[in-house]
């Protein structure tokens, strides 16, 4: 472990089964299906892991409330197996990811009497076709149990509630963790290395050229296979294979913005199937806060998108629409952009139409890109373009077969729920820090605890339960190459409130100089590409 060693054994001149370019959702949970089954992997991303898009989520594992709704209106088989996918998928990353996923209850407020009926078959048919993965059943509420569960709704108008269960996660530690455990299995895995170029042997890829982005050293590593895997980057890859390929890619960009906690209760969120326009909005509780979201603006792609003032508007017309609370924009602590990689199927008769499922594509040289898709489904779109791997490059293992669906990933093994209990006892933290590590590091919360007692157990920040110690622990074993990962990728702290993370990325830097023996011209870049990532856009 440690990236050094792991860029050794990516210099080493060995051949590799498969390079998976891109550490989001997608190329982590296919380098864990693949290192599983025993496959030797390289898992290559160019920023941090989850940098792109998912990091940015909405944090739901769900099945789609309004897709559902859609497969039913139009008749819709495709949608509606996608639904049931979701579901499934669901059920089992709340097993599987046990620490860093919670069921949580959505109220659906309702002010007109014929939506009461219509909505609640609605989410009774979402909670059957969950089937043995089912999370909790639906009920109707009451106008004053609608109010009670979620204070602050608009009561003027307000006729009844719906009640259903969903999933929810921390988006970022969930990739870094299944990057972890795919090390765990036997993959080599690195963050700040970009794949530049594709190698190709007699017409057909057999390797990428790598850079490595923190000090530009550039080499080559050869594969049987290479698997695509960049999200909103796909087609950059692609024409790094064929410089005249059509685009299967357009994207639109999604914001979020962290409002205080009194809009949302910690044990319930809202949701708006259908808003003015007819998207679906949520209010949830995350990490103490509330969490609002989402829009959908065409954008141009980029690394890191900046939230546009006519998103953050309408969220704030939204929430004030839906909530007898008033909120303006000094109420907001954090707001972020994600992109959406919208892909459209080249197989398709219509390629202009985008696919609703994930699309594999292989391309005649032997590029496999994997694209679409949602966080819910990562480990069935891993299972996919692995078992699609297996045939495209001729490979042999030991397993051959999936090996993820009982899987836990690092940190859930031997999660105990009420871990925060021992932590108090044993380390003397308040409620809130110990609540936090628990749910955060699961069974490794100890490991960030001993190093808390050694000198780091100070708070980074007022009024967050993130401790100092977690920044040594993603120094040391997680991969934590830059102050902004630290802060926005292995605490939540910068996707929370802003200004909270520019108090601490100072103490950030000083400890992560320390621990990676960082020099001086090291650290004035660090400060500065901190500072644009709180100043900008995450
Ligand atoms: C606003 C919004 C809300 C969403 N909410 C939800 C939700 O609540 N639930 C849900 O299930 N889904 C949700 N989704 C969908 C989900 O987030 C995405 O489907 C998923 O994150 C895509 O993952 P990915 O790995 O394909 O792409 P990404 O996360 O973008 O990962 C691609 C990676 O490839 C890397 N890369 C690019 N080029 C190179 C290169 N040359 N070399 C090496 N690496 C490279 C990038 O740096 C990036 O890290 C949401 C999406 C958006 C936009």
């Amino acid at each position: 472990m440690g990236r050094e060693k792991n860029l050794e054994k990516l210099r080493d001149g060995s051949l590799f089964d498969l390079i998976i370019i891109g550490g989001g959702a997608t190329g982590c949970g296919v380098a864990l299906d693949a290192a599983t089954r025993g496959l030797k992997v390289a898992l290559i991303e160019k920023n941090d892991f989850s940098e792109g898009t998912s990091s940015r989520s909405t944090k739901l594992v769900h099945g789609g409330v309004r897709y559902l709704e859609m497969a039913v209106k139009k008749l819709d088989r495709v949608q509606y197996n996608l639904v049931k996918d979701g579901l499934h998928e669901r059920g089992l990353l709340l097993k599987n990811a046990r620490h860093l996923s919670n069921r949580i209850a959505f109220i659906t407020p309702l002010y007109k009497w014929f939506d009461v009926p219509y909505v609640f078959a609605g989410l009774k048919f979402y909670d059957i076709l969950s089937g043995k993965q089912n999370i909790g059943h639906s009920r109707l509420l009451s106008r004053k149990e609608t109010l009670r569960r979620f204070p602050g709704v608009k009561s003027e108008g307000l006729k009844a509630g719906v009640l259903y269960y969903d999933g929810q996660f921390h988006d970022a530690r969930m990739a870094l963790s299944l990057a972890l455990t795919a090390e765990q299995k036997g993959a080599v895995i690195t963050n700040h290395v970009a794949v530049t170029g594709l190698l190709k042997e007699n017409g057909k890829i057999s390797g990428t050229e790598l850079t490595d982005s923190l000090t530009g050293e550039t080499w080559q590593l050869k594969a049987r296979g290479v698997i695509n895997a960049t999200g909103p980057f796909v087609d950059r890859i692609r024409m790094m294979d064929n410089p005249d390929v059509a685009k299967i890619i357009t994207t639109s960009t999604g914001i979020h913005i962290i409002l205080d906690k009194r809009f949302a209760p910690p044990d319930a969120g809202l949701m708006i199937p259908e808003t003015e326009d007819g998207r679906v909005l949520f209010v949830l509780p995350w990490e103490n806060h509330a969490l609002v979201g989402t829009t959908d603006e065409p954008a141009e792609l980029t690394e890191h998108p900046q939230p546009l003032d006519i998103e953050i508007d309408y969220l704030l017309r939204h929430v004030t629409r839906y909530f007898n609370l008033q909120v303006d924009r000094s109420d907001i602590k954090a707001v972020w952009s994600g992109l959406r990689p919208l892909v459209s199927d080249p197989k398709a008769a219509d390629t202009a139409k985008l696919a609703r499922d994930h699309v594999i594509e292989d391309s005649p040289d032997g590029l496999l890109s994997i694209a679409g898709g949602k966080w819910t489904t990562y480990r069935k779109m891993s299972l996919d373009t692995v078992d699609h791997a297996f045939k495209q490059f001729d490979l042999a293992a030991p397993k051959p077969t999936c090996q993820t669906e009982q899987l836990p990933i690092l940190g859930s093994t031997n999660y105990n729920e009420k871990g925060d209990l021992e932590l108090i006892n044993n380390y003397d933290f308040d409620p809130d820090i110990a609540a936090y590590l628990n749910r955060t590091y699961g069974d490794q919360a100890e490991q960030v605890a001993k190093l808390a007692q050694k000198g780091y157990g100070a708070r980074l920040v007022e009024n967050h339960p993130v401790l100092e110690a977690e920044i040594l622990y993603a120094a040391r074993y997680e991969l934590a190459e830059r102050v902004i990962d630290v802060l926005a990728r292995r605490t939540p702290l910068a996707l929370l409130d802003t200004e909270a993370a520019k108090q601490a990325a100072p103490r950030v830097l000083e400890i992560m100089a320390e621990e990676l023996g960082w020099d001086e011209q090291r650290c004035a870049e660090e400060k500065q590409l901190v500072e644009k990532r709180l100043t900008e856009a995450l």
